[in-house]
């Protein structure tokens, strides 16, 4: 494909260099306006980001009054800041499954890449020294900086940058119950067997190597929403102890209150994970704002020992964001914003499956609360998967922006099952009738696109 006129032109160095990207002059609750004028309904949030929609004046207010004290503090040793405390506090005052402590960075990537090293610093600073191999997912995506691509399965983005992955991460099956569970094989059946590959991977590797087993808890963009299939995270859990592997999730896509309770990892039954990412919804888009947390395990660990965090950014726990994030959180709290992710979770799911989920193509229609995915195959009785240059669902992605709708379409390939699907997150404050809207229009395009096909 040739390069577009616009893109070659433009200085910013755009990433698909064959599409003319619109621009996007205003946001108004769940939708954009383009400068052509057209109002996009944004079914996705960007990419599962703007949760209380494009525009939300208490938190343009906090973000003023926050430039109005400081602009900016170093919050690298010496200094901190109200907002970051109180964002710290309000994230953590409950200790939610043992999680005590936070370190705010910029993207979701930069929390993985702490989360490695943080991991990785404890089982120095307590003497267990080889404990430097990681465990992660195939067909998994934790972010786009080295470290974070390290411990991705995710294909097609590792392609490039083979020589500078690292070499201490291996990979075992992720849970996708839809297309690996063998016909006939029970949820206890298929959960044992990824249990006994994990056991296997930690023994192989020496399981006094083996650092942490890292994973989403709902898998994001790589499966497209897959919920684990019950019980899956019990038993990571179990042989995680049993090794003294630290668990390590990953909820940046998934968590913040997009699965109806504020980390996805509480409807698993666990005590919580040894330390968490969670990003995205955080700061629900307004500024960039990640975050890394941790329990008093791993906290203790340091602050028994070198009592220096060896890991740091210039603009961690800025303040502008840390009060974008508060006011967010706070409003999430105030306006009891999770019953409605959760009573529009079940709404979203009913016309999903009631409008979509028998129309041709149609493979599987999954997730929890307010992240949704839909998955396409070629033949869904077979579980036949589409050649991926047929570029199935992102000709839905295409012709669903041409109707109004943003979605988001697979990225490319990113492991061994090809998976076209198409993922609906509409931001937390969406309605019944916004929803329709959404499932309709989503409708009109994989109709469109199968007639196109057939
Ligand atoms: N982890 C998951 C599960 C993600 O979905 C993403 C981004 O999509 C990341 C990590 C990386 O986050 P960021 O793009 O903010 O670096």
């Amino acid at each position: 494909m040739p390069v577009n006129a616009f893109v070659a032109r433009s200085h910013v160095l755009h990433r698909a260099l064959a599409y003319e990207p619109q621009k996007i002059v205003s946001g108004s609750g769940i939708s954009f306006t383009l400068e052509s004028g057209q109002v996009v309904l944004d079914a996705c949030a960007g990419p599962s980001v703007s949760i209380l929609g494009h525009h939300q004046p208490e938190v343009t207010q906090a973000i003023v009054d926050q430039l109005g004290k400081i602009g900016y503090v170093y919050s690298g040793s010496r200094y901190t800041c109200d907002v970051a405390e109180e964002l710290a506090d309000e994230l953590l005052q409950e200790s939610p499954g043992g999680l005590v402590k936070a370190i705010f960075v910029n993207s979701g990537s930069e929390a993985t890449d702490a989360a490695l090293k943080l991991a990785t610093q404890y089982f120095c600073e307590i003497g267990q020294t080889e404990r430097i191999n990681f465990v992660s997912r195939k067909q998994s995506y934790h972010g786009n900086t080295l470290g974070a691509l390290s411990v991705s399965g995710h294909e097609s983005r590792r392609a490039y940058y083979r020589p500078w992955i690292a070499d201490n991460v291996s990979f075992v099956d992720p849970c996708y119950g839809y297309r690996a569970k063998e016909v006939g094989e029970s949820d206890a059946q298929y959960v044992l067997k990824l249990k006994q590959q994990l056991e296997n991977e930690f023994l192989r590797l020496g399981p006094d190597t083996v650092a942490a087993f890292v994973a989403e808890t709902v898998s994001g963009t790589t499966l497209g929403c897959v919920p684990p299939v019950p019980g899956y995270f019990a038993a990571v859990r179990e042989v995680c102890d049993r090794y003294g592997v630290l668990l390590i999730l990953d909820e940046i896509m998934c968590g913040m209150g997009k699965t109806g309770t504020m980390h996805a990892w509480e409807q698993e039954g666990i005590r919580g994970p040894d330390i968490q990412m969670v990003g995205k919804a955080l700061g629900a888009g307004f500024v960039p704002l990640s975050g890394v947390l941790l329990n008093q395990k791993i906290f203790d660990g340091i602050a028994g020992g070198s009592k220096v965090l060896a890991h740091g950014h210039t603009f961690q726990a800025h303040p502008t964001a840390c009060a974008a994030a508060l006011a967010v959180q706070k409003i999430i709290k105030r306006d009891s914003i999770l019953d409605n992710v959760s009573t529009m979770g079940c709404c979203l799911e009913a016309e999903l499956r009631q409008e979509i989920g028998h129309l041709p193509y149609v493979g599987d229609v999954r997730g929890r609360g307010l992240f949704w995915a839909v998955e396409f195959m070629l033949d869904p009785l077979t579980k036949t998967s589409f050649p991926v240059e047929h570029n199935f669902s992102n000709r839905i992605v295409e012709v669903s922006a041409e109707l109004g709708l943003n979605i988001l379409g697979n990225l490319g390939k990113t492991g061994s099952f090809d998976v076209e699907l198409v993922i609906i997150s509409p931001p937390y404050i969406v309605t019944e009738t916004e929803i329709k809207s959404i499932v309709q229009l989503l409708k009109r395009s994989i109709l469109l696109v199968i007639e196109e096909y057939t």
